[in-house]
Parts: C-alpha cells; sequence; structure tokens
C-alpha cells in the first residue's frame, strides 16, 4: 500500500479536530506508521503556544496510541524498530499516559535485563538459530 502524503494543513487540522471523522482516524493511523508525518505533527505542535497540552488532550482522549504492554517491554530493552520506538517515546514523555507510565514502572520493577544478559540472550538465540538450521538441512 502506499504510503499517504499527508500535508502540514492537515495535521493543523488535525490537531484542531477539525476533520471528517474518517481523516482523523486516518491520520491517527499513519501517525502511528510513517515516522516523518509523527516528527512533522510533533514539529507543528512545538510551534504552538499550548501545542503539547492540546496534542497531549487529543492523545488521551481519544486513547490513540497506548501501546500494548509487549510493546512497552520491548521499548524497555531497545528492541523497537525506530518509527515505534519514537512512537512509544512521544507517548510516554509527550503526552504523558497515566496508563502505560504505570505499566512501564511495573514492567521495570521486574527487572529489564542488563546489557550484559541481553548480549548473552543474543548469543543464546543465534546458537539455537545456527543449530536449527544445521539440523534442518541435516535432514534433508
Ligand atoms: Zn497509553
Amino acid at each position: 500500500m502506499a504510503q499517504e502524503r499527508i500535508s502540514d494543513q492537515e495535521l493543523e487540522a488535525y490537531l484542531d479536530e477539525a476533520l471528517p471523522p474518517e481523516r482523523m482516524v486516518a491520520i491517527e493511523n499513519a501517525l502511528r506508521h510513517n515516522h516523518e508525518c509523527l516528527l512533522r505533527l510533533h514539529r507543528i505542535v512545538s510551534r504552538r503556544d499550548n501545542g503539547i497540552h492540546s496534542v497531549a488532550e487529543i492523545w488521551r482522549r481519544n486513547r490513540l496510541s497506548c501501546p500494548s504492554r509487549e510493546a512497552l517491554g520491548a521499548y524497555l530493552l531497545g528492541a523497537l524498530t525506530e518509527p515505534e520506538s519514537t512512537y512509544v517515546k512521544i507517548h510516554l514523555e509527550t503526552v504523558g499516559c497515566a496508563i502505560c507510565l504505570a505499566n512501564l514502572e511495573d514492567l521495570r520493577a521486574q527487572g529489564v535485563p542488563s546489557d550484559g544478559e541481553r548480549a548473552e540472550i543474543q548469543r543464546r538465540r543465534q546458537k539455537y538459530f545456527q543449530s536449527s538450521i544445521g539440523h534442518l538441512s541435516r535432514r534433508e
């Protein structure tokens, strides 16, 4: 599916909630997947005086952006792709979603593996992957 270009004017209208509902939804979806669009929205918001306040409110009201618990966990591990992690970061830091912040705290309390542990997990995964490749090719 071709990524549709969303104009700054449309993003402004989105912030003002001045678009028809289908268009609001389309832009919300674009913001989830389109890094460039998300950054442009962010820029528009920071240009506006009460911008942060209003975008936070829109996002909160729509519960638009709550990432799954798995996504928050992956965020803590630094395992998300670039647009996803920007999305989560804005959701947490700009929107300041209380639900997700609480979730994140909870995940943190459960313990996030250290760098060393993560490297170990990565190594084990790779070993497992290689041995299953070997296993598969031996079977042929
Ligand atoms: Zn949230």
